[in-house]
């Protein structure tokens, strides 16, 4: 990929894009040059998903940088990016949200996080069934959790080419974000993001109420892994 090409794919999305809607730049697997391509063409957040490889990132790259997780967080590894990281999308246990708070706590920060959703009809051990995010909720302990902010939902839709099924999901999804906010969070206006769209589905996300896309291949081609 040239970085023309980058800075010509990133601006095709976010003019896309209705007001409002954040675009997270997924540069997971991809080198810093490219992320500077991008950043340099306005984009200032970006996803990544591995924490050695976030590290050497951030340390290369400019500070003004809003650094989201995106993966799947191992409880372990919350420690080394609790000094700089803005946003942990993916937060699907009580647990993790304990260490999260533990480790914001101690660089006297509070960290941004979402809530994991898992909708889609594949098997995966990560994200909470609906009722599960009901329960974490319903049992209250993260209202005392005061270093961690819980600022929405986030969710992937299922891996496969059926525009209508990505569809409800999305609206399954946004249904259950209303649910969850009249219930919890009426009186938070920091609970107001729904992550979900990705390179294959955010135009269809953005039709479903989604404030926040993470869209990495189309911006910056296919990953090598
Ligand atoms: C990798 C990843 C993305 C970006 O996917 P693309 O298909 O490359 O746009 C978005 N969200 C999550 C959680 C991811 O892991």
């Amino acid at each position: 990929m040239e970085t023309t090409d980058i800075a010509r794919r990133l601006h095709d999305v976010k003019d896309g894009l209705p007001q409002g809607v954040q675009l997270v730049a997924v540069s997971k697997f991809h080198p810093a040059d490219y992320i500077m391509a991008a950043y340099n063409a306005g984009q200032h957040i970006f996803g990544e998903s591995r924490e050695q490889e976030l590290a050497k990132k951030v340390e290369a790259l400019p500070k003004d940088i809003e650094w989201h997780f995106i993966g799947h967080l191992q409880t372990n590894k919350v420690k080394y990016i609790a000094p700089y990281i803005s946003m942990i999308d993916a937060v699907d246990s009580m647990k993790l949200l304990r260490e999260i708070n533990k480790q914001a706590a101690n660089h006297n920060r509070t960290i941004k996080v979402l809530l994991e959703l898992h909708i889609a009809e594949e098997e995966t051990k990560y994200g909470l069934s609906l009722d599960a995010c009901r329960q974490l909720l319903e049992e209250g302990e993260w209202r005392n959790l005061t270093n961690v902010k819980i600022c929405g939902l986030m969710m992937m839709a299922s891996h496969i080419d059926d525009e209508q099924l990505i569809r409800s999901e999305f609206e399954l999804a946004a249904n259950f974000f209303d649910e969850v906010k009249a219930r919890y969070f009426a009186n938070d206006p920091s609970f107001c993001e729904r992550s979900w769209g990705m390179s294959h589905d955010y135009k269809i996300a953005v039709q479903c109420q989604s404030t926040m896309v993470r869209v990495g291949t189309y911006i910056f081609g296919e990953r090598v892994y």
